[in-house]
């Protein structure tokens, strides 16, 4: 049970789609999720779903295009990483350690952000977005 992929639908925390496996699977997942994308915003309304799906939709290109480079991968090594589809961000999440990454993507202020990304590093510091817009509020640890 090396690669495998698990869609799921958690409608109660409006988490619309994980993809678990590994990089290369995760790859061709998020591949082929372009190509249903469209389909999906025509038949399913998923643009009512999405804060911006424009902004969304290319985000999930871009993140593709990190991933498709192999400069999508968590500090610890491991590239097993989830993806998770929120209605304004993308959050990406390791699979063998708490380490995470917000991909927020529901303005083109975001857009503009997520294009000058060359790489995603996920780490475990709490730490919701990259330094250039990281308010100096509160973090929030999860667990305790
Ligand atoms: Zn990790």
């Amino acid at each position: 049970m090396s690669c495998e992929i698990s869609v799921l639908n958690c409608p109660k925390t409006g988490m619309q789609q994980c993809f678990i496996g590994n990089d290369e699977d995760v790859r061709k997942k998020i591949d082929s999720l372009e190509r249903e994308f469209d389909e999906l915003i025509n038949t399913l309304g998923y643009d009512n779903y999405f804060v911006n799906t424009q902004v969304m939709f290319d985000s999930l290109n871009i993140i593709h295009d990190i991933a498709e480079k192999g400069n999508l991968f968590c500090e610890c090594g491991n590239n097993d990483i989830e993806l998770l589809l929120l209605s304004d961000k993308i959050y990406l999440r390791c699979k063998r350690c708490p380490a995470n990454k917000i991909i927020y993507a529901s303005s083109n202020e975001h857009l503009k952000n997520n294009l000058q990304t060359k790489q995603i590093l996920l780490m475990d510091d709490g730490q919701p977005l990259d330094a250039k817009t990281t308010k100096p509020l509160a973090k929030k640890r999860d667990g305790k």
